[in-house]
């Protein structure tokens, strides 16, 4: 299946190509379809599966293609809501990207920073708004924003919208929105008051799911390292020095420890910087243009933070804390390993963070490879007990102390060198 099958125009298919989209994500290929074809869309997918692209091309063919019998004047047809700011900016490059040679326009408003030059890009003529729920209502109530042209709605990451305590500003966007309009609804998870939500805003709608999970965790090269909290940050410093000149992302539990973090790394003489909601606006962009550019190697973020970051050589992922939630873990690793790349993600696990590891690979039905040796090991009870119980594994862990020495330089180091020494050392030890 190609772009050119699924029925795109040449302007966009000339800028897919441009963006160097080969072949349709799964989720393009179902929701493309039905999005041209004008019916409703209940999107279950996350970040990661290209359903950015899946709504943003079909609305672009749209505009595009109606533009023609329409008038001159710019009018806002399509609407797209989402928590962050950070995923709004994203969202709007990837409109930039593909409709660049489409002439259609698009505008970005978000909270956290003065209204002016919205309101400024807004007097300038869009056809397509993205804009987070709180500073969107702000400007409709000044005045400088209308809905009644629109003919595209969509509602993105609605999940993460409802977490974040964005319901009340939902119901009354909706209630703004023409009747007569095409609906987009994506969510990761479907929850009761989900449903309840997407069957408030869509109309005959069809669902398509994509699950990030398994597809995610396949192409992205996964390792645990079994540390103890207090030798993380010491891990840490060892593995970017090892990696050092690659761009890292490391993701912290909390706000707090993605500031500790920074503050070791910067007494290591590792610069790094971190974002998060304390953040003030610009310190965040700042941060994140810089990593982008590659003028800042290591970021230090925490879950909400690093929705929007998408940096395209983007090669490793440290999940510094494991996270509780195993969907988050999928979420994290898939900031690397883009669509069609392949990434590195290893994460740190200490004692109390075991359940959270048999959870993620249930969940991404796989087991996560252990580094069996590296400096700051935190020994594993139930590991070597598990080992002792496989026959062919004691052979293995005799070979690993024969290759003991060698292996203490062999740690991982990225998806050409892995298996260096043993090299059964760093497979995934079948599915338990
Ligand atoms: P999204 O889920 O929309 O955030 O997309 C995840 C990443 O995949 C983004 O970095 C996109 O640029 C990239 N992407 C989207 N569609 C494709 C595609 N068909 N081929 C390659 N990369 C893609």
């Amino acid at each position: 299946m190609t772009f050119n099958d699924l029925g795109i125009i040449e302007p966009i298919l000339r800028a897919l190509e441009q963006e160097g989209y080969t072949r349709p994500t799964p989720i393009q290929e179902q929701a493309v379809p039905i999005l041209l074809s004008g019916k409703d869309l209940l999107g279950v997918a996350q970040t990661g599966t290209g359903k950015t692209a899946a709504f943003a091309v079909p609305i672009l063919q749209h505009i595009y293609n109606d533009r023609q019998s329409q008038g001159r004047q710019r009018k806002i047809k399509a609407l797209v809501v989402t928590p962050t700011r950070e995923l709004a900016i994203q969202i709007g490059e990837s409109f930039t990207a593909y409709g660049k040679f489409t002439g259609i326009r698009n505008t970005v408003v978000f909270g956290g920073v003065k209204q002016g030059k919205q309101i400024q890009a807004l007097r300038n003529g869009v056809e397509v708004l993205i804009a987070t729920p709180g500073r969107l209502l702000d400007l409709m109530n000044q005045g400088y924003i209308s809905l009644k042209d629109i003919e595209f709605a969509v509602l993105d990451e609605a999940d993460h919208m409802l977490d974040m305590g964005f319901i009340h500003d939902i119901r009354k966007i909706i209630a703004k929105l023409p009747s007569k309009r095409q609906s987009l609804f994506f969510s990761a998870t479907m929850p009761k008051d989900i449903v309840e939500l997407s069957l408030k805003i869509l109309g005959n709608f069809e669902r398509v799911t994509v699950s990030l999970g398994q597809a995610t965790a396949e192409k992205v090269e996964q390792a645990v390292y079994f540390v103890s909290k207090s030798n993380k940050v010491n891990l840490l410093i060892y593995l970017l020095k090892e990696q050092s000149g690659r761009s890292v992302l490391v993701f912290s539990r909390t706000k707090h420890g993605a500031n500790k973090i920074v503050k070791k790394l910067a007494q290591a003489a590792i610069n790094a910087a971190a974002i998060h909601g304390n953040k003030s606006q610009t310190a965040r962009q700042k941060a994140l243009g810089d990593f982008k550019y590659g003028n800042l190697k290591v970021l230090i973020a925490t879950d909400i933070a690093a929705r929007g970051i998408d940096v395209d050589d983007l090669s490793l992922v440290v999940n510094f804390d494991l996270p509780n939630v195993p969907e988050t873990y999928v979420h994290r690793i898939g900031r690397t390993g883009r669509a069609s790349a392949s990434g590195i993600a290893i994460s740190f696990c200490d004692k109390d963070e075991r359940p959270y590891l048999r959870d993620i690979e249930k969940l991404i039905n796989q087991k996560v490879p252990r580094i069996p040796e590296h400096p700051f090991i935190e020994e594993v009870q139930e590991e070597r007990i598990s080992q002792r119980n496989q026959g062919p594994q004691k052979h293995k862990n005799q070979n690993r102390s024969r290759n003991r020495n060698k292996s203490r330089n062999s740690n991982y180091r990225g998806k050409n060198s892995r298996h260096r020494g043993n090299n059964n050392r760093n497979k995934p030890r079948g599915r338990d």
